[in-house]
């Protein structure tokens, strides 16, 4: 079995970059061009607080839906599992993320899952708050207290282009208007959505919010439960079932651990009980998942016998 180091690290991500030709860089988000496409850094913070990292580990992006994790936690903690599943499906779709007759064709008419767009602009709409800013200023908050990081900030630029390049999602959401779905605003939902996604972190921020799943809702470096462990069985059941999006089904055979990508290129991974992982690499398929992130986060599970379902 492979020992996990830095070195180690630095050797898997000269392995997994050559897979960045086959993706291409989300060139909406600001300042995202081709420059970034051989851009590729891990982090691996372990349950013993160990932390190892390789190649462009520090360079932040937006979160993306790696936000739609949180977001879940926070509906989860203010208004319960029956109350958020009564607004969203538990079921993977098969479907883009951003599909729209995914949307019309689930039998009760409500989002597959919370980590589709649909779903997660109504878990936005679950948050509490009173107004947007409230509501933003409490998902920043956990956000820095579970992955111990007081800097983590909105990028302005970001959400600018989020608004600007809003149009499917306002689709979504003013169908869901049309449903019942919503109970805020769906401009106020739809605006929640768009923040949470500007957020910029880097590897070791998605590692500590990997890390955070994997053991059992406790910040790195502190002691305290900031939610409940059943809420996070939830999500990381979700993770496992619906966070690569159509390509769920092949991280649950191919890497064997919950996981959540975004369009910026970034993969949160939660061991559990073992560790939290962080990838950035933004390249990435048309599914929306990185390319080389991918292909480091599946050669890591095999090297480092990470898949909950393995049988040696
Ligand atoms: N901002 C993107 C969107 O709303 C996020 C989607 C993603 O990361 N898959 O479509």
């Amino acid at each position: 079995m492979n020992q996990l180091s830095n070195e180690y690290l630095n050797k898997v991500i000269e392995d997994s970059k050559p897979y960045a030709v086959n993706g291409r860089v989300n060139t909406e988000l600001p300042n995202f061009d081709e420059t970034l496409r051989d851009k590729l850094g891990v982090s691996i913070i372990t349950s013993e607080q160990n932390h190892y990292t390789a190649g462009d580990s520090s360079h932040k992006v937006p979160m993306q839906s790696t936000s739609k994790i949180i977001a879940l936690m926070l509906a989860l903690q203010d208004f319960g599992k029956e109350r958020v599943f009564q607004a969203v499906g538990m079921e993977p779709t098969g479907e883009m993320f951003n599909s729209i007759s995914a949307l019309e064709s689930h039998d009760d008419i409500k989002p597959f899952n919370p980590m589709v767009n649909a779903g997660a602009i109504a878990v936005c709409s679950l948050i509490k708050g009173g107004n947007n800013d409230n509501r933003f200023e409490r998902y920043l908050h956990f956000l820095r207290d579970l992955t111990n990081n007081p800097t983590l900030e909105m990028d302005e630029k970001v959400y600018q282009a989020e608004i600007a390049n809003g149009a499917r999602n306002r689709s979504l959401a003013y169908f869901m208007q049309s449903t019942g779905a919503l109970i805020t605003d769906v401009e106020e939902a739809l605006d929640l959505y768009f923040r949470i996604n500007a957020v910029m972190m880097c590897c070791d921020d998605f590692a500590r919010a990997g890390l955070f799943l994997a053991r059992g809702g406790i910040a790195p470096g502190g002691d305290e439960k900031l939610i409940p462990p059943h809420h996070l069985r939830t999500v990381k059941a979700i993770m496992m079932t619906s966070g690569m999006y159509n390509s769920s089904g092949q991280y649950a055979v191919e890497a064997g651990f919950p996981c959540k990508s975004g369009v910026s290129g970034s993969i949160i991974g939660a061991v559990p009980g073992r560790m939290g992982i962080g990838v950035v690499g933004p390249a990435i398929d048309k599914k929306g998942n990185s390319t080389a992130g991918g292909a480091l986060i599946k050669k890591l599970s095999k090297d480092l016998k990470l898949n909950m379902f393995r049988t040696e």
